[in-house]
């Protein structure tokens, strides 16, 4: 039997100093820490609770408009604030979309930025083989069963995704992740904060020894009319995503002033469809030019044996989910 010990910080610099010491782990909600814990995935010898740290779950309005989340805000909370509802719809339509609501009660926002994958090979130690829980010892995913696995950015040594839904919203907003850690405090743009597998697949983030996150901050909101967060999965709900996509658009009249195009289940990070968003961006939004930015989003999509449909369904999300934010219902898939 592993022994584990228990602290409870009191405050942020407890926390930080106590994390200095090997083998420590934060626990915030434990939605997903306790699972990989009682799988044997995560064998962490400290686990420093940091839910009772002062002035971290509130949300509150920046200076310039925008508004900072801190990281012990709970998922349901988040979902449901006025000033998220109103501003961020489609922050709050991705926390709404995830998991179940007793999950949302108790997930933190720094804990479902942090979540792992939910690759069955590294969740299941009769695996022997994987280098995201076993650096060196292979990827079982690749050649195994693959469905549910990356179409971008994958390498020789993972090709699991990021599981989260609330991270494709806030890669989609443009959102800043705020640390504290041994050597102070920084701020890291979304963009940076998670990272391809390359050949060290078992780093998620670019989160350093005993970081802590204390925020999420949104920029000014520019996307509260037009926005649209679309989960497709195998079950209606309570299933990670096969593709999702977060899509935002500041419209004049017809034409796209501004979009935002962000994909999940696709990638070991949130994935940016850059190429896409500028297609649409100073032009008039039609179905033509929706579907052929659709299909550039996926030009330089590399599938597995048994992944080639989500392909496919990501430009089909796209097509739906960027209609849907500009206000269009109806079957355009
Ligand atoms: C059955 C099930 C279904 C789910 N379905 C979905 C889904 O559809 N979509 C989805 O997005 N998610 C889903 N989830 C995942 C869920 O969203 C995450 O488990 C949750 O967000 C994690 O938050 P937590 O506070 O419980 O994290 P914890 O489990 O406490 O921690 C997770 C990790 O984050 C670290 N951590 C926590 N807080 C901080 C911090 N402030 N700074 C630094 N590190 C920190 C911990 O050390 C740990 O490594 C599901 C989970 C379950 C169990």
């Amino acid at each position: 039997m592993d022994s584990i010990s228990y602290e409870r910080a009191a405050d942020l610099n407890g926390a930080v100093r106590s994390a200095q010491q090997p083998g420590s782990m934060y626990i915030g909600g434990g939605t997903n820490l306790l699972d990989l814990m009682k799988g044997g995935v995560s064998r962490p010898v400290r686990l420093i609770d940091i839910t009772r740290i002062g002035g971290l779950d509130t949300v509150a309005t920046l200076p310039d408009g925008g508004l900072r989340i801190g990281a012990l805000v709970r998922n349901s909370d988040a979902a449901n604030h006025a000033l998220i509802r109103e501003r961020y719809p489609l922050l709050s339509q991705a926390f709404l979309a995830g998991a179940s609501p007793q999950l949302r009660n108790m997930a933190t926002v720094g804990g479902n930025l942090m979540q792992r994958t939910r690759c069955p090979y590294f969740y299941d130690t009769a695996f022997a083989q994987c280098n995201k829980r076993l650096p060196g010892s292979g990827c079982a995913a690749i050649g195994g069963l693959n469905r549910t696995h990356a179409i971008f950015g994958a390498s020789p040594q993972c090709i699991a995704v990021n599981p989260s839904d609330m991270n494709v919203a806030l890669a989609a907003l443009d959102a800043v992740v705020r640390v504290s850690g041994p050597n102070g405090e920084r701020a890291v743009p979304i963009g940076e904060f998670h990272r391809l597998p390359g050949d060290r697949p078992e780093i998620d983030t670019t989160l350093q020894m005993a970081e802590l996150i204390t925020a999420v901050d949104l920029p000014p909101p520019l996307f509260s009319e037009h926005a649209h967060y679309l989960k497709v999965r195998d079950r209606a709900s309570y299933a990670f995503a096969l593709v999702s996509v977060a899509a935002a658009l500041q419209m004049d009249g017809n034409t796209v002033k501004h979009a935002r195009i962000a994909l999940g289940g696709v990638a070991h990070k949130p994935w940016r469809a850059s190429t896409a968003e500028q297609m649409l961006t100073g032009h008039p939004l039609s179905d033509a030019n929706l579907r052929e930015a659709a299909s550039a989003a996926v030009s330089d999509a590399r599938p597995q044996r048994d992944n080639a449909f989500k392909v496919e369904l990501a430009q089909r999300a796209i097509v739906r989910a960027v209609h849907q934010a500009a206000g269009r219902g109806g079957d355009f898939a």
